[in-house]
């Protein structure tokens, strides 16, 4: 048996006589794990790679049913379906642009009619395009609040009356460290993360009533695509400037993913958590 807090087992188990064979005991616990999210449907932006993707397959194995969108049609979503599905749970792919409003309408009407419902979302599709203010063009500050902020909004907007039916539902915004702190180069995309730090909070608050509760995770520096264009050497400077000593792993924010879509968080709504290895505290 694994943790104690999130397996159990029934009392008929822990009564079984000695006189059963190991392989039969062991057989009888399987049986009785109970996954952090089974029977939950969860839809995650922007998960053909990185964090949305680790989220993907986190959440299937805790046994969620996993919907998914991607910007454009590719071979990395068949492989994560086929790696879904292998874990015995429900899977889909949708093309669509979180950016696109009535793009997104029509996305989470199909994954509604497909799954049944809707229990957790994860706002995570996001993009970079730095530059000092100086030099940042309307184009680049337009791209990035709309992919990373509206498209929070546009999914929120969508999927916020099927949870208030179902009386309840998690939704976790896709922040960063430096939403809370601000970054020199990135004065767009620090704008937008902290956007969905006030999007989580107002929601939160306004939809609380009805069940749904509303998080960010804040991750601070994550191998991904997105950060490898950073050169190596200043990669292993910033790892030396953070406390854990390590940069963070797309599943380090998944796992703070699991306990916020879960009911282990049942009462934790309108915060901020950090994963960031005390790079930011
Ligand atoms: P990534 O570039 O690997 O993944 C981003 C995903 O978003 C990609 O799959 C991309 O196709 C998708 N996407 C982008 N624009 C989209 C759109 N318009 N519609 C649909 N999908 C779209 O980056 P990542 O590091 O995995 O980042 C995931 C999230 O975590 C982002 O919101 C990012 O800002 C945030 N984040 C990352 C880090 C980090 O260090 N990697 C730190 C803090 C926050």
């Amino acid at each position: 048996m694994q943790s104690g807090i999130r397996r159990f087992v029934t009392t008929r188990n822990l009564l079984f006589s000695h006189s059963f064979s190991t392989f039969a005991t062991n057989n009888a616990l399987n049986h009785n794990i109970m996954k952090l999210l089974e029977g939950k449907t969860a839809l995650v932006t922007g998960a053909t790679r990185g964090i949305g993707r680790a989220i993907a397959v986190k959440f299937a194995q805790e046994g969620a049913n996993v919907a998914f969108t991607y910007r454009q049609i590719n071979s990395n979503a068949e492989e994560l379906i086929k790696e879904i599905e292998a874990l015995g749970v429900k899977c889909k792919g949708y093309a669509a642009d979180a950016a696109d409003y009535a793009a997104t309408e029509a996305v989470v009407k199909d994954v509604a009619g497909d799954f049944g419902r809707i229990d957790i979302l994860v706002n995570n599709a996001g993009i970079t395009k730095d530059g000092l203010i100086l030099r940042m063009t309307e184009e680049q500050w337009d791209a990035v609040i709309t992919t990373n902020l509206k498209s929070a909004f546009n999914f929120t907007r969508a999927v916020v009356p099927v949870m208030a039916k179902q009386r309840g539902g998690s939704i976790i915004n896709m922040s960063s460290v430096v939403g809370e702190n601000g970054n020199a180069g990135q004065c767009n995309y620090a704008a937008s993360k902290a956007g969905l730090i006030g999007l989580a909070k107002s929601i939160a608050k306004e939809m609380g009533p009805r069940g749904i509760r509303c998080n960010c995770i804040a991750p601070g520096f994550i191998v991904t695509d997105m950060t490898s264009a950073i050169s190596e050497e200043m990669r292993a400077e910033w790892a030396k400037t953070i406390p854990l000593r390590r940069a963070g792993t797309p599943e380090d924010v998944a796992n703070v993913a699991v306990f916020l879509g879960s009911d282990m968080s049942a009462y934790v709504s309108g915060q901020v958590i950090n994963c960031c290895g005390a790079m930011s505290c």
